[in-house]
């Protein structure tokens, strides 16, 4: 069961991921997470480093969307400075964008990643499409858009998968 909420790939940050592998693997599409993935919660426009290594993404060749639980005014900065395509309101973990976002793009599971910062929404929607699944630490501890029920929930399934010796946090795999 807690399996479900297990990462394929976990990296200090988005600045750690072998794009190169994951692209080799056949990675053409990156959904990734707003808020503490890309950008601290209360940050409100994109760094230079993030907009650095986007450039560098597309040049390699990878489509980018922006798949957030967030508000479109929230993702709208970040959106148009970036030069990516968007998704608010996504409701991870549901399935349903993910698949609306892989039939407009035209894309199927095995060429998709997600990243993100949570194992409840980030995480465990990518596994439930059988997308190639990547979690990165939280950019920050305070996060306005986790609930605290979220955030219990999360802490048992850690504590869980740590237990189960297949997940130690900071111990990062690829
Ligand atoms: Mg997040």
């Amino acid at each position: 069961m807690v399996e479900k909420f297990m990462p394929d790939i976990y990296q200090k940050s988005i600045y750690y991921i072998n794009y190169d592998k994951l692209y080799k693997k056949g990675i053409r599409l990156l959904l990734f997470d707003l808020d503490n993935t890309i950008t601290p919660s209360h940050v409100h426009k994109p760094t230079k480093r993030l907009i650095k290594l986007f450039d560098e993404l597309k040049d390699k060749g990878f489509k980018i969307v922006i798949f957030s639980n967030s508000t479109k005014h929230r993702i709208e900065p970040f959106k148009s400075e970036l030069g990516v395509d968007a998704s608010a309101f996504s409701l991870k973990p549901k399935k349903d964008k993910y698949l609306k976002i892989m039939e407009r793009f035209k894309y199927k599971h095995t060429e998709v990643a997600a990243i993100g910062d949570q194992l409840i929404t980030d995480i465990y929607g990518a596994n439930k499409l059988d997308i190639t699944s990547v979690l990165v630490n939280p950019l920050t501890p305070k996060d306005y858009t986790i609930t605290w029920f979220n955030r219990m929930l999360e802490k048992i399934i850690y504590n869980r998968l740590e237990k189960k010796d297949v997940f130690i946090r900071g111990k990062y795999f690829e």
